[in-house]
């Protein structure tokens, strides 16, 4: 079974007491499950999150590794997805999951704290959710990782929602798949009624439709047509408008006729609120000196202090520990020891060539020699795990492959080796080490 698969090939990637505690008992829900959405449960509440932060993009990763899809990964624990179709005023008969997204309820204003880095990102989003389709039309949000951008967009869709609006929340790659999906089914006419007919539609990460010219004539004209509704738009993305490459003029214009907002890192007060913030909703008891430590050295991605928040606190209750200064920082320096900045492909090549004997330039030729071939799929396989942001066709276009199944099948044989050959398991490990030895860092 593919989800069995998935947490087997998971076990050779995290330690066996981690594999035992924490992913063994996950249960794989099919019913909520679909092409782009896999769900997990797990048998114990409070670890939830903690896998959730820790493993879901490892899944995914894996996932996609299996099958040339990347789904989004959700860990449950026995609590029904809020789905965002089943709040919609007027139901569809969409039988395509593609669209069907879940939203997450902890995404609200109240939870969000606001600082001068995020100020005015926050009153748009509320305005557009209060007063849609009026000034801030369509609001586009943009800004780094980790800082509040899915958070809020969300927030205007919890907000919509309670108020009876038909809202879609949607990435522009969920996006793209549930067009692609129509136009193949032949139903595109169902796939323009779902669009054009909600009151707010809310697509994160839009830069994801960057070269995609079909998808984007379709979303031109699904623009046009809710803004002439005076339905709500609201997008998100890592850079401003005329930053994203591969987009039409057309769209880009229209992206800026509303408001655009951004979002900054957090300033170390904002930080200090979030945390304090964060441990409120989760019921975590952290001291003041605690909540220091993780503010001063943890780096700004809220995304990566809300993992340590969720770390410490996982190991001070499976550990039946207090969790003091000392505790903390004890923990925290594996955390931050652990935490690996800006590996490139490049440098994994390097490390790979030097250790393997073997040119930089072959890895990524066509070269069909075994030492060449290992390297390369080698290559693949720690490209894939230290550089999650690459997907499967940035790989293949690096390695030269010819496309993202090229780079499936040699994720699919590298595996089959890890599985069998234990050596070549260790060899790999030994190479992950140096790469990420070489661009550690540590905040202290
Ligand atoms: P982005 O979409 O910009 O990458 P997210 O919205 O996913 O970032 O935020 C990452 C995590 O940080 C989320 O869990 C979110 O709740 C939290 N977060 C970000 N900014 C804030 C904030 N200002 N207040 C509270 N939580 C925040
Ligand atoms: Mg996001």
């Amino acid at each position: 079974m593919l989800s069995q698969q998935i947490l087997d090939l998971l076990k050779r990637e995290i330690s066996p007491s981690e594999y035992q505690r924490f992913i063994k008992p996950l249960i794989f829900d099919e019913k909520h499950s679909s092409s782009d959405t896999v769900v997990f449960l797990a048998p114990n509440k409070l670890l939830v999150k903690w896998i959730q932060t820790r493993y879901a993009e490892k899944i995914g990763h894996i996932y996609e590794s299996l099958t040339g899809t990347s789904p989004t990964v959700h860990i449950e624990y026995q609590n029904t997805p809020v789905d965002v179709n089943s709040y919609e005023k007027k139901p569809k008969p969409s039988k395509n999951k593609a669209a069907s997204t879940i939203l997450n309820t902890a995404y609200t204003f109240e939870n969000f704290v606001v600082g001068t880095s995020n100020q005015l990102a926050f009153a748009a989003a509320k305005s557009a959710a209060k007063a849609p389709g009026q000034q801030y039309n369509p609001l586009f949000i943009y800004g780094g990782s980790g800082l509040g951008k899915t958070h809020l967009i969300q927030a205007i869709g919890n907000y919509a929602i309670s108020q009876g609006e038909t809202v879609i929340y949607i990435t522009s790659e969920q996006f793209l798949n549930d067009f692609l999906y129509n136009l193949r089914n032949q139903t595109m006419d169902r796939f323009r009624q779902k669009y054009r007919q909600c009151d707010f539609l809310l697509i994160d990460d839009i830069q994801f439709l960057s070269n995609k010219e079909q998808t984007q004539e379709e979303f031109f004209h699904t623009f046009n047509e809710l803004y002439s509704l005076h339905k709500q738009i609201v997008l998100t993305s890592d850079k401003p408008p005329k930053k994203i490459a591969g987009f039409e003029e057309r769209l880009t214009s229209r992206f800026e006729w509303g408001l655009m907002a951004d979002v900054q890192p957090p300033g170390l007060e904002t930080k200090l609120s979030i945390i304090k913030k964060k441990c409120e909703l989760d019921n975590i008891d952290l001291d003041d000196e605690v909540i220091h430590y993780i503010a001063v050295h943890m780096k700004d991605n809220i995304r990566e202090i809300e993992s340590a928040i969720i770390y410490l606190n996982a190991h001070a209750n499976l550990l039946s520990r207090k969790i003091t200064i000392d505790f903390a920082t004890e923990v925290m320096k594996d955390l931050i020891k652990e935490r690996v900045v800006n590996i490139s492909l490049d440098d994994i090549i390097k490390v790979i060539a030097r250790e393997l004997n073997v040119k930089p330039s072959d890895i990524k030729s066509k070269k069909r020699s075994q030492p060449i071939v290992e390297a390369r799929r080698i290559g693949i396989y720690l490209a894939k795990s230290l550089t999650p942001e690459n997907k499967m066709k940035d790989l293949a276009e690096f390695f030269g492959l010819n496309d993202h199944t090229a780079v499936s099948h040699a994720m699919k044989k590298i595996n089959e080796l890890l599985k069998t050959d234990e050596n070549f398991r260790i060899k790999v490990e030994e190479l992950k080490g140096k790469i990420t030895s070489s661009k550690s860092v540590s905040c202290e």
